[in-house]
């Protein structure tokens, strides 16, 4: 018999204080709690049972849902079971994994790519394998916390540049030649909170001049921008060189599961060192046959990310035309600038109350006075959802 909770000593004084922080959380309006989903992701959803339009997920194609991906993960769970059973490394990684690396691999117009469990455990593995000690690492200000705490765990120097500075950038990396083993550039390709893209083919050259890697983290970009959706080098027509691309498989590829695709040389050297990917236990056969099949219509019906993309566009200037701060962009992350958290935050809740979810984005994630709602555009939005949405923001003027 365990002895009864009453007996136990008093509670110690770290419990105490864990308890306090959260209270501080609560009274500051930062508190979280998780809602409970109860339909597939979608252009809508049922949400703590409340039927609601999400505009605030990552599914950019409408595929998280989508029946082809739930039917390619049953099908795979059929054949290949629930679990991997080890690391790759240990007990043999799946056939499916492999076929996903070389389709992935020609989608990005590289040599080869490595799956990993999530697009966080990818940048962290990239980047501790890649820089340490004696190294220096030099990250965009407002890259993704995964990036940011790769770099903390690659235990290099880093330096951080001013969003998109390229000059800043530079002036960094002339002032730091010859001081470093290695020196890696790393940005986001698309920004999360602002849907802006990195200039990559001024940051392609400087890492050329500079003899320095460049690493791009296309998880809001894969599938989304560029002819091909192949991401932010498809967007700017670079070809992709020497470039490290990393993403996710969780966004528009409607799945799970990280990647980084690039030189073979570079894809072997992760598999030998990076441990986010060899201490961890390979990703399911269902995972890897949804993404698989979301990678499919990625490339099989751009008329996904075409609409998207015409969509996105019209729905900036209608919100600019009734008068919200949107600034300019290409993609569906279209924040709506609010100013103040207090604001973002009764904002949020009375479109929530009209049963429509866009998340407010406060600070720290973004800088003091530009909270904001973050409006994230999937290509199953219909045109009903759209004006549903607009109707209820002029509701809240
Ligand atoms: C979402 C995201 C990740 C993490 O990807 P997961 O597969 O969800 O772990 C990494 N980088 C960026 C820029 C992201 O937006």
């Amino acid at each position: 018999m365990p002895e009864p909770a009453a007996k136990l000593p008093a509670a110690p004084a770290w419990l105490g204080d864990l308890d306090r922080e959260l209270d501080g959380l609560k009274a500051d309006g930062l508190y979280r709690l998780t809602r409970s989903l109860q339909s597939p992701v979608g252009p809508e959803v049922v949400l703590d049972g409340q039927r609601l339009i999400l505009a605030a997920s990552n599914d950019y194609l409408g595929l998280a849902g989508h029946p082809a991906l739930a039917r390619a993960a049953a099908e795979a769970a059929q054949s290949r079971g629930a679990g991997a059973g080890a690391a790759r490394l240990v007990s043999g990684g799946f056939d499916l994994a492999e076929r996903l690396e070389t389709e992935l691999a020609a989608f990005k117009g590289v040599d080869r790519a490595l799956v990993f469990s999530t697009g966080y455990m990818a940048n962290l593995g990239v980047i501790s394998s890649l820089v340490g000690p004696g190294d220096a690492v030099f990250s965009d200000q407002l890259n993704h916390a995964s990036i940011v705490d790769g770099c903390r765990l690659s235990r290099a120097e880093r330096y951080v540049y001013d969003h998109n500075k390229v000059g800043h950038l530079a002036e960094l990396l002339a002032r730091t030649r010859g001081r470093y083993r290695r020196r890696l550039i790393i940005t986001d390709g698309v920004f999360s909170m602002d849907g802006d893209l990195a200039p990559l083919p001024e940051l392609a050259a400087l890492s050329r001049d500079e003899e320095a890697i460049l690493a791009v983290d296309d998880a809001h970009a894969t599938g989304v921008i560029g002819e091909h959706g192949g991401g932010s080098l498809d967007y700017y027509n670079l070809s992709p060189g020497l470039v490290i691309q990393i993403g996710t498989m969780s966004k528009a590829l409607g799945a799970l599961g990280g990647y980084v695709a690039g030189p073979a040389v570079i894809i072997d050297y992760l598999r030998n060192r990076a441990r986010s990917f060899f201490y961890t236990t390979g990703l399911p056969p269902a995972v890897l046959g949804a993404a698989r099949q979301g990678l499919e219509l990625v490339i099989n019906e751009p008329e996904r990310r075409q609409g998207l993309k015409q969509r996105a566009g019209k729905l900036r200037q209608d919100l600019a035309d009734r008068g919200w701060l949107v600034p300019p962009g290409e993609t569906p992350i279209i924040p709506i600038i609010v100013g103040s958290a207090h604001r973002a935050v009764e904002l949020s809740a009375r479109l929530l109350e009209q049963g429509i979810l866009i998340p407010a984005i406060r600070p720290p994630t973004v800088a003091p006075g530009t909270a904001r709602l973050r409006l994230a555009l999937s290509a199953a939005h219909t045109g009903e959802h759209l004006s549903r949405i607009m109707g209820a923001l002029d509701k809240c003027r």
